[in-house]
């Protein structure tokens, strides 16, 4: 499963920020997972909940997943809808080509440690 290496980068990236704040115990992690990333949601939390029992920095830890609105711009007239799920054609024309903009990252949004 493609989400468990992420899982596994996101651990190594908690575990470098902890060690910089002298910190030893992740409370709260924010991650932001575009609908363009190819990243399932719920499998990146199923990693993550196999994962860090085994982990005592981030054990016990809530994640909190934000999936952030993308721009679709139609082909057609040009008009720009933001929303989170993908529209079946364009508000303005019905024109069913919608081009996607931006939304294919995964960002490590917040960590609160202590
Ligand atoms: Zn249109």
């Amino acid at each position: 499963m493609h989400e468990i290496s992420l899982v596994q980068a996101m651990l190594q990236q908690l575990s470098d920020l902890a060690a910089r704040n002298q910190a030893t115990k992740v409370i709260k992690i924010t991650v932001e997972i575009g609908q363009m990333s190819g990243v399932v949601a719920d499998s990146f939390r199923f990693g993550f909940e196999v994962l860090s029992g085994n982990d005592d920095l981030v054990r016990g830890a809530e994640l909190v997943i934000i999936t952030p609105p993308v721009s679709y711009r139609c082909t057609q007239c040009g008009h720009t809808e933001t929303t989170v799920t993908k529209p079946d054609c364009c508000p303005q024309c019905r024109e069913v080509f919608l081009i996607p903009e931006g939304g294919d990252d995964l960002i490590l949004q917040q960590v609160e440690m202590e």
